[in-house]
């Protein structure tokens, strides 16, 4: 193991304040408060550069499901490394474990789900599915049937198509999003959007929002529906049980194709395979990316229904798109690797039979702290909406600061969680133990604790 003394992190974090434009990082708070340079990672647990150990609930950023230190895929990568380091997916080429891994991911997507385009990102892969959208209609003869329905407080990467697709304001605000041709409807967020209606009251009225806009619009000119199984960027925001059936009732109808953005819920985190599975959805594209992997290499895609690939495959003719290192045969083999240690180790059937359960209940019980709105989970994504006032659930006048607050003490204390404004968001690693469950809830108790103890 590369060991790396105190002196030069400092170092190294320096370098990186000087010349490293980090991502969703606001550069000038960055440079004055300085980085943490993360250096190893073992099971659920990651290390910086001073040595300090931290339980990592968020799995780094929702993708390494499989925890840290998995040899298997290093072995994998070296293996495919030596072998064959890079070979691209144009000109009717393919590699070995690209080949092995579009067939893997059709056989765990099921029935209708038989084809896969390989990206980098799960940003390029909701460009590529919107471009198949309007090239299918295209080909089908209706060209002008090609605007996208998405929804507000949605994330869908950040290329300019997915920022645009997603529903998150600070992002549409800067260069001028979204682009022509996406709408936004409302989110099913009953918490803080469902007034007195009940949860499943909200989620029809929210589901029929999609019929509305539809009919403004007019079906023949609108391509496709895109929304994330359970938003996660947007606070892990469980639907309403109202709220899919109806979805996929109006797509149905009116002839709109459905992506499911599952970069994500894909690949176990809701205990099945895929969130369409955890809701009987059956979606003409689905995004994948994070899981696939567990974050080990970047690599990503879209599952295509063969109603539209078999439009693509037959009558579309070149579909110009496409990346350099679409399929790329390394990330190829770590994926590969990936799905096989899932499988082995049975670890989707975990969360739904095991800690899935656990994870609930702990989980659950902190609905009853006095700064607790609502303390929901579903699979291992688990979000506490924090409040100051539970009866009239009325939230701080600077949702950010709060949730910033909140989570930088539960970091302090060695626990990794995530803000998304007021919404707390936990998304640990698959092997995560019952112990470990125990360890991050009473950390956060004890956080919310003091906070509270502090505001009175
Ligand atoms: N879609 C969803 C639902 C996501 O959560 C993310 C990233 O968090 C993306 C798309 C973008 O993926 P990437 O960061 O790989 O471009």
């Amino acid at each position: 193991m590369l060991e790396v003394s105190r002196e030069p992190i400092r170092d190294l974090a320096a370098l990186d304040t000087a010349h490293h434009l980090h991502p969703f990082a606001d550069m000038k708070e960055l440079v004055e408060g300085g980085v943490r340079v993360m250096t190893r990672g073992e099971g659920v647990y990651v290390w910086d550069g001073e040595g300090k150990r931290y339980l990592d609930a968020f799995a780094g950023l929702w993708c390494v499901n499989v925890g840290y230190g998995r040899r298997e895929i290093t072995e994998a990568v070296v293996a495919q490394m030596d072998a064959l380091p890079y070979y691209n997916s144009f000109f009717a080429t393919t590699t070995a474990p690209t080949a092995r891994l579009a067939a893997e991911i059709a056989r765990l997507a099921g029935p209708g789900l038989s084809r896969v385009f390989f990206t980098n990102s799960g940003s390029e892969a909701n460009d590529t599915w919107l471009r198949m959208a309007r090239v299918h209609w295209a080909t089908l003869g209706q060209p002008d049937k090609k605007i996208v329905i998405a929804r507000h407080n949605a994330y869908h990467g950040s290329t300019v198509a997915g920022a645009s697709l997603g529903g998150m304001k600070h992002m549409h605000e800067q260069g001028d999003l979204p682009i022509p041709g996406i709408v936004h409807i409302g989110q099913p967020h009953w918490y803080v959007e469902g007034g007195d209606l009940s949860p499943e009251e909200f989620g029809l009225a929210r589901a029929r929002e999609l019929e509305e806009k539809i009919l403004e619009l007019g079906p023949e000119r609108v391509a496709a529906f895109v929304a994330e199984p359970v938003q996660g960027t947007g606070g892990i925001i469980v639907p309403p049980a109202s709220y899919w059936p109806e979805i996929q009732r109006i797509c149905r109808k009116y002839d709109i194709l459905l992506a499911v953005d599952e970069v994500i819920t894909g690949f176990g985190r809701l205990g099945s395979w895929f969130g369409f599975q955890h809701y009987g959805l059956t979606p003409d594209f689905c995004v994948i990316a994070k899981g696939l992997s567990s974050g080990y290499q970047p690599i990503a895609g879209v599952i295509v229904a063969d109603r539209v690939a078999d439009v693509l495959t037959n009558q579309a003719g070149q579909f110009h798109h496409g990346f350099t290192y679409s399929g790329h045969p390394v990330a190829a083999a770590a994926a590969l690797a990936n799905l096989r240690i899932l499988e082995e180790e049975r670890l989707v059937e975990r969360i739904r039979d095991d800690i899935g359960p656990y994870f609930a209940e702990r989980w659950g019980s902190l609905a009853d702290h006095v700064m607790v709105g609502e303390a929901v989970s579903t699979g291992l994504l688990g979000a506490v909406q924090i409040v100051i006032d539970k009866a009239t659930r009325t939230r701080f006048s600077r949702p950010h600061d709060i949730g910033m607050i909140v989570r930088n003490f539960c970091i302090m204390r060695g626990v990794i969680v995530r803000a998304s404004a007021d919404r707390i968001l936990v998304s640990p690693p698959f092997i995560i133990t019952r112990e470990e469950v125990d360890q991050i809830v009473s950390t956060l108790r004890a956080v919310l604790d003091y906070v509270a103890a502090e505001l009175s």
